[in-house]
Formats: structure tokens, C-alpha cells, sequence
């Protein structure tokens, strides 16, 4: 497929560089999916997507894993204003499947803090899976204060607001096919 020009966002003065582009994303999610195909060869894994920053990654990456698999979705509010998260977590929507004994990986969006994540893993922990790993499309470099365990990651970004591929600001910029800075004024709430 000829890759789409950014079209009107190329236009918002909100938006600032692409950190990722489109094929370097599809290329390096195909790496993750081969990557993970062989690591969960023999114990096909549960992914669970965090909702809602996650679901354009977690679709692209399950059709890159070559392996049967199942989905599940969760979707987690952090308390905080605008862009900083304040790392106390509240689960909106919990998982449906029951995890005792299956082979996890946590499909997450983006790592900052860690707090978000560090949460997570403690209260998935608790269900007694099997094991438990996480595949974060991207981390920032040098914020995390809380030590986290992350597998595999997409990519370590600068430690800048960014949005696309799943990722928004007060629900905008989604469906961005890249990823990119978002330099407008700090959303309310
Ligand atoms: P943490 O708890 O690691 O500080 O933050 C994790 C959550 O904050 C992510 O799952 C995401 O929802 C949000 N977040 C952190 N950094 C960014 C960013 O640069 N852009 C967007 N759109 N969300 C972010």
C-alpha cells in the first residue's frame, strides 16, 4: 500500500515532528510480532490490550504474532490533569477472562512515569497467571520513577507529550497513522 501523506495534519500548527513514522512503525511491529511468535511458540499467550491509547497497536500486533491467540481488553483511567499522570489508577473496564494459569502479555501503549503499569502488573499478579509480561509500543526516556519489567518495547522516545497510533490528546489525534508532538495548549480535565 503507497503510504498516505499526512494529509490535514500536516496543516495543525497543534502538531509538531513525527518522534515515529508510518513505515518504521510497521516495521518495527513486525519484528515484535516475529519476536513474540517465538517466544510464545509453545504457550499461546492472552493479550490484554489497555484501552483506549493501546487498540491500534494491539490490532496491528496480534495479526504480526503468527500463532493462535486470545484477546481481552481492559481500560484503566489514571487521575491526573492534562498530560501527567498522577500514577493512582482506577480500573474503568475489567477484563472479562479469568487469568488464573494463562500466559499474559500486557499490551500497553506508552510507559512514562511507570506508575500506570507498575499498578497493572500488581493487580493482574494477584489473578495468578501463569506468567506475566508486558509489550509497551513505547517508553520515555529517563521518567520512569517506579521500576518496571517490560520485555519488549517498541520504542524509546524523548520524553516529550506525543500522540497517534492509538495515542490522543482529550480524544483527538487517534487515528494518526504516525507518531508525533503534540505542541497545543494543555487539554481541561
Ligand atoms: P504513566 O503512568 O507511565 O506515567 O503514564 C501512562 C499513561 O499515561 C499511558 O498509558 C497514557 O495513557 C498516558 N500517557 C503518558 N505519556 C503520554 C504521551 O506522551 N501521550 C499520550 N497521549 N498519553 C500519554
Amino acid at each position: 500500500m503507497t503510504p498516505a501523506s499526512g494529509g490535514t495534519w500536516d496543516a495543525d500548527p497543534d502538531l509538531g515532528e513525527v518522534v515515529v513514522d508510518e513505515q518504521t512503525l510497521e516495521r518495527r511491529v513486525r519484528e515484535l510480532g516475529e519476536e513474540l511468535a517465538d517466544a510464545y511458540r509453545d504457550r499461546p499467550p492472552l493479550l490484554v490490550g489497555v484501552l483506549k491509547g493501546a487498540f491500534i497497536f494491539m490490532s496491528d500486533l496480534a495479526r504480526a504474532i503468527r500463532l493462535p491467540l486470545e484477546f481481552d481488553v481492559m481500560a484503566v483511567a489514571s487521575y491526573g490533569s492534562g498530560t501527567t499522570s498522577s500514577g493512582v489508577v482506577r480500573i474503568v473496564k475489567d477484563l472479562d477472562a479469568d487469568l488464573t494459569g494463562r500466559h499474559v502479555l500486557v499490551v500497553e501503549d506508552i510507559v512514562d512515569s511507570g506508575l500506570t503499569l507498575s499498578y497493572l502488573r500488581r493487580n493482574l499478579l494477584a489473578r495468578r497467571p501463569a506468567s506475566l509480561e508486558v509489550c509497551a509500543l513505547l517508553v520515555k526516556e529517563g521518567r520512569q520513577q517506579a521500576a518496571v519489567d517490560l520485555r519488549y518495547v517498541g520504542f524509546r522516545i524523548p520524553p516529550e507529550f506525543v500522540v497517534g497510533y492509538g495515542l490522543d490528546v482529550a480524544e483527538r489525534y487517534r487515528n494518526l497513522p504516525d507518531i508525533r508532538v503534540y505542541r497545543g495548549p494543555e487539554p481541561v480535565g
